[in-house]
Parts: structure tokens; sequence; C-alpha cells
């Protein structure tokens, strides 16, 4: 039995800790500046650096790491000893306030976008004291913000405090002018839910685009897929469990609550959820997650595989963004409640949810928009590439009311006029029915679904936090100045939601018929990364994280550019393996099986011409003709690599190139490659067929 609580956060260096270990003095002054979000005394921050690495030395730790988030990848580190030389020739251990504070990693090999020349290779980190350091691999990892030392933000950790504050800052504004002066703190929570694959090592060993490129690029349907829901609903393989048990001690120790585990609907496939926290904090708690379960499957014969879709005609793997904002005073500003005057408020936040979400569309869509998950979205399994949100049917019946100013009854019980003041609870399970929707209210959070299992939960959440507090900024403006306040939310609750309803839906976003419809109403569908990252720069967007200092105009375009490269550089890399793999290995198989058939069919003519040898050659004829097909296609995508160089200068018709004309091509040479495999002896293939995949860990 693991003693779970007196293991939890043992290996992270939390509140608790510092009470014990700083002199009151200084843990008083540590925990103002952290309330008040002001820079560290120098004196304070040398004692709790001190107190930091003797217990990190009591951990066993002899290295320190500024551990940050930078634009592309998981996380970096760059380990530093605490030894440092002493005048007699002895060393010590020592560790300062100014080494806590900030580090000065070579930020030559982060991508920049450009706005850190190599020459300039410098950039620097600093502490983000919000979120607690931890000890990994006898290492003390302090949680950073990394930038250019012209100041420019170079990861995804400085945007999301910046992005926190602005939210903090409005929502407070806001519930001020309702009377609640005792809150002085909204923070936005977020519980990321986690979906991933765990496959055997030596299967996946086998197979070279798995191990270039995350994902299969060839691999004919396995005759046994998730048709039946049986390893949704079966019990949790016996190695999967000893993983999960491990992944959660770890977990445990660093303080992340990991709480569910269970199947998903894929074979293979399974979730993990954490129990929910303040978002940067979140969003550490996630990459660590992420690192862990690639780290701890392997120590279990396996392979975790975070890919957005890893097979085709198989549900790719996503990650829910649930959303909320909570203040200091403990109340979740996305629960309806109960009392009049707070549904008031609710419904204002409620208003500026689906404000924001109408007007920044594009920025939700591109938050999540990745080569991975391109290929995920649009594919029935996961929400369309259309952002609109699900309200649920008493939700959305409230607001239809509101619109037409009419008397809404729910159940026949709760009788509620056209000013919204009073609101029936909403049922929980009428808000969680619909799988469909990007944007989902679930009773009292928001859920964001169209994330892709393998994105840094930042970048997401960034755009809510700003795009809500930019809209919140506009309400307070506008209130502020009202004669009758009450009458003026009314106004502006109707107003808005009026405006932006187009963006609520409830039906099936898998339709056609949704397609055709979110067309009339106006709104976007983004079918593509480049076509979602072209609109990072329009004005209203560069003029909105101007506006609330997350980004100025380089530091958008820089991440524009980073973004659309690694999209580029993703389409590449799998194009040379898709040839590889076809000149090297399938087509040499299926000419060698052909020559057997051919050297078959010779045989057993020359026994008698009474033998039958059609079926033989129909399948031979059959395999030739693809073989004629396939070596072409290989020529075909071989001439578009080639040709990508004439987009060399212009990053964005670089990208659109390897969207339409690179992917369409490797599309279709896969679809040849897979009807071969299927009428390939299995002994020629050359790679573990997706069965073999699909249900290696038993
Ligand atoms: P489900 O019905 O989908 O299992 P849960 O209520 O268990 O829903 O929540 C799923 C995820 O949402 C969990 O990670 C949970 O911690 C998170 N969550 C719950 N409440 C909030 C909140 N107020 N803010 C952010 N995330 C939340
Ligand atoms: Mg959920």
């Amino acid at each position: 039995m693991i003693d779970v609580p007196g293991i939890f956060a043992s290996n992270v260096f939390n509140d608790e800790k510092m009470r014990v270990r700083l002199t009151q003095d200084v843990y008083d002054s540590y925990r103002e500046s952290i309330e008040n979000g002001t820079p560290l005394d120098l004196k304070v921050a040398n004692e709790v650096a001190d107190a930091m690495k003797e217990w990190a030395i009591e951990k066993g730790c002899t290295h320190y790491t500024h551990w940050f988030q930078p634009m592309t990848g998981i996380t970096a580190e760059k380990h530093d000893s605490f030894i440092s030389p002493h005048a007699d020739g002895h060393v010590i251990m020592e560790f300062s306030g100014k080494e806590l504070i900030k580090g000065e990693p070579d930020a030559s090999s982060f991508p920049s976008g450009g706005i850190r020349a190599t020459f300039e290779a410098r950039g620097y980190t600093t502490w983000d004291p919000t979120s607690p350091a931890f000890v990994k691999d006898n290492t003390l990892c302090i949680p950073t913000a990394f930038m250019s030392y012209t100041g420019d933000v170079l990861d995804k950790k400085t945007p999301l405090l910046r992005s926190m504050n602005r939210i903090n800052h409005e929502s407070v504004r806001i519930l001020h002018l309702f009377g609640k002066t005792d809150v002085t703190r909204v923070d936005a929570t977020v519980g990321p839910e986690q979906e991933y694959f765990l496959i055997d090592k030596d299967v996946y060993e086998r197979r070279k685009d798995l191990k270039y490129t995350g994902r299969t690029l060839f691999g004919a349907r396995s005759p046994k897929g998730q048709q039946l829901d049986d390893h949704y609903f079966g019990a949790i393989k016996q190695r999967v469990k000893a993983f999960m048990a491990e992944l959660d001690e770890e977990l445990w120790k660093l303080g992340i609550y990991a709480k569910t585990e269970h199947n998903e609907v894929a074979p293979a496939q399974h979730e993990l959820a954490p129990i929910f926290t303040t978002v940067n904090i979140a969003a550490d708690h996630n990459q660590l997650t992420m690192e862990l379960m690639k780290r701890i499957a392997r120590k279990h014969g396996m392979v975790c595989l975070l890919h957005e879709k890893p097979f085709k005609g198989v549900n790719g793997s996503g990650k829910h963004n649930n959303w909320s904002l909570s203040t200091n005073t403990g109340e979740n500003l996305l629960k309806p409640g109960k009392k009049p005057e707070e549904n008031t408020q609710f419904l204002l936040f409620l208003t500026a949810v689906i404000t924001a979400v109408d007007d920044y569309q594009d920025l939700l869509r591109l938050s999540v928009a990745t080569a991975g998950n391109d290929h995920r979205m649009g594919g029935d399994e996961a929400p369309p590439f259309i952002i609109s949100m699900f309200l649920g049917d008493d939700l959305e019946a409230i607001v239809e009311a509101i619109i037409n100013r009419e008397e809404y009854e729910s159940q026949g019980k709760v009788v509620m006029n056209t000013g919204a003041e009073a609101l029936p609870e909403i049922r929980k399970d009428t808000t969680d029915r619909n799988r469909t929707s990007p944007f989902a209210f679930t009773g009292n959070k928001f859920e964001f679904r169209s994330l892709g299992s393998a994105l840094n939960i930042s970048c997401p959440n960034i755009m809510l936090n700003t795009m809500v507090a930019d809209v919140l900024s506009s309400f307070s403006d506008e209130l502020e100045n009202a004669a009758d306040f009450d009458a003026a939310v009314r106004r502006l609750i109707r107003k808005n939601l009026k405006k932006h309803r187009r963006i609520i839906f409830n039906g099936d976003g898998y339709t056609d018929e949704w397609v055709a419809e979110a067309e009339q109403r106006g709104l976007l569908n983004l079918r593509s990364t480049p076509e979602a990252l072209k609109k990072y720069t329009l004005k209203k967007n560069l003029e909105l994280f101007k506006r609330n200092n997350i980004f100025n105009e380089t530091e958008v375009k820089a991440r524009q550019e980073i973004l659309l490269e690694n999209y580029i550089n993703i389409i590449d890399l799998e194009a040379l393996t898709m040839l590889d793999m076809a000149k090297k290995d399938i087509f040499p198989a299926v000419s060698a099986f052909t020559g057997e058939l051919a050297e078959t069919i010779r045989r057993k003519r020359a026994v008698s011409d009474d033998i039958r040898v059609d079926a033989e050659v129909k399948l031979l004829s059959k395999l030739s003709d693809l073989l004629s097909q396939f070596s072409d296609k290989i020529d075909e995508l071989d001439s578009k690599v080639g040709g990508s160089i004439a987009y060399r200068k212009n990053i964005q018709s670089h990208a659109e190139y390897c969207c339409n004309e690179m992917l369409s091509t490797m599309t279709e040479l896969r679809a040849i490659s897979d009807e071969m495999e299927m009428c390939t002896d299995s002994k020629y293939w050359p790679y573990p067929s997706y069965g073999q995949l699909l249900f290696s860990v038993q």
C-alpha cells in the first residue's frame, strides 16, 4: 500500500515546506511579493534559494535547472551544479538568490522566429514563484519564464502569466461593481484531460514512421478496430495497470493531482484527468505529466504515443481544457448558482465568454493548430474546425428568452422574467451530452475540446484569458458610468447575447448540414494549420494583444513564423520518411511477393495445363498494377519535395504548398500502399500491422 498523503508533493518545495524552512519575516515578504506580483527583494531571494538548496540536497540533488517552455518542444533544461569553488581548494554547495531568480541559458538553440539574431544569442530565464520548484532526476527544477535580452518573450510561460494578470484584474474590476469588494484576486483554473496510446516497445521499434514522426504514415486497417467499444468498457490490462500505478505515484510526488484513469474509445487508448488548479501550474503539471508518461511507459516495455492521430481510421487523442474562473473568496464565477443577484453576475460572465469566443474564433482555432491535430479535427471523432459553443438546453433557453424578452420556464417551476433575475440551477446532465462541440458549457466551467493531445496548454489559455479579459474590460468601461447599474447590466447582456448568438450551437457538429449552416452564420471554418495561422496577424488580433500587454507585433509575427516553420518541418519529415519506407521497404517487399507469385504460376503450369492458376494470375496482375502506380506516386512525391524549394522565400506560401500539394500526394501514396498491404503475404510485409500495433499490449 502506498501512503498517498505521505508521498503527496514530497518532491515539491511547496508553501508548506517554505513555511517550515524560512524565517517568519522572509516567508511573509515572499508571500507578499507573490500576492502583489512585486519583485523579490534580493535578501529574501537569497534566503529562499538557500532553503531550497538545503532541501534539494537532502533529496539527493547535486544540480539545479531553470525549467522552461520554449516555443517548440516539450520543456527545456540546462543543468548547473550547486558546486562552487572555495578559497582553500574545497568546494561548497551554493545557490544564491540571483541564481534562483535569473538564469542565462544559451538561447541560440531555441526558436525565436527571428527575434533574437544568433550573434545575440543571449536570453534569460526568470523564476515563476507562483509555480513551486520540484525535484526530478536528482535535479532541482525551477519553473521559469524565458525571454530575450531585449525583453521580447521567447516562451509560453511569460504570456500566460501576463494573461492571468489581465483576467485577474478585469474580473476583480467587474466584481467590485457588483459590490464584492472582498474579492482581491481571480484565477483562471484549468483541468486538462489527457488522452494517449500505449503500444508495445518491440512493435514500435519496427515502425520507422512511428519512430521518426510519431504517427503511422502507412498501414491498412485492422479487421478489428474500435467497432465493439469493448476496449472502453473493458478491464484495464495488467501491464497498463502497473504503468498507471507507477505514473500516479510519480505524479503524486510532484504534487500533481492525478485522479481518474480509464480506457478510451480506441484500442490501446487511455485517459488521465487531474484535478484542476491555477492555469500556470496546470500547464507546468501537464508538461510534466506528458514527460513522465513517456518515460514510465518505456520502463514497462511500452511506448506512450502522444501524437494527435497516430493511426488512420482509429480515434485520435485530444486534450480537453476545462476552464473556469475562481475568486480568492472561493467562488466559481461560472457556476450558475441560485441567488438572483449572483445570477446576473453569472450571466454577465457567461456573456463575456460568448462575446469573446465569437469575436476571436480565429485565435481559439489557431491556438490548437498543428500538423498533427489537422488529421484529428474534422474527422467525426473530434470537434470540427468550426468554433462554436454548446450551452445545453437550459442555458440556451435562458439566452433565447433574454434575447426575445420572454418569460422562461424550466420544468414548470422556476419562472424567469426578461431581466434574468432568476435562474434555475443548471442541471449538469443536460449540459454534458454533446461531445461534438468544440467549446461546451459543462455545468460550472467551459470545456475547450479542440486541443490535440501533444499540445502545451499555454497557448489556448493565453487566448482564452486575454480575450475574455478584454471583453470584461469593455463591459466595465460601460458599466462604471451607468446611472442605473442593474438596468445597464441587463441591457449589456441582452445586447451582446443578441449580437453573438450565432456562435451558440447545440446540434451535431459532425454533420454536413452544420458546415453549411455555420457558413450562413458567417462562422469561420479554417481547415488547415496554415489557413488558421494566417489569422494571427490580423489587425484586430494584433490590437488585442497589444491592448492587453500580451505580445507586441514583433512577438506575434515571431510566433506565427515559428509555428509555420514547425508545420513545414513536420510535413517535410513525414514526406521524407514515407519516401524512405516506400522505396527501401514496401516496394521491395511487394516486388518480391509478386516474384514469388510468378514463380508459383510458372511451376504450376509446368506440372500440367489442367491445374488452375487463375487465382494467382489475378492477384499477380492486381499487385503488379498497384506496384506500378505506387512507383509513379513515389516519383510524384519526390518531385513535390524537390519543388518546395521554389517557396522557400515566403513561409506562408511554403506552408500552404506543404498542405495543398505535398499532403495530398502523401495521402494518395499511402492509399496505394494500404491496398497492397491488404493482399500481400504478411511474411513479406516489412512492418507490424495495425492489428499487431493496436493489440500489442496484453
Ligand atoms: P467529467 O464529467 O467530464 O468527468 P469532471 O467534473 O470530473 O467532469 O471534470 C473534468 C475535468 O474538469 C477535471 O480535470 C476537473 O478537475 C476539471 N474541472 C472541474 N471543475 C473545474 C473548474 N472549476 N475549473 C477548471 N477545471 C475544472
Ligand atoms: Mg470531460
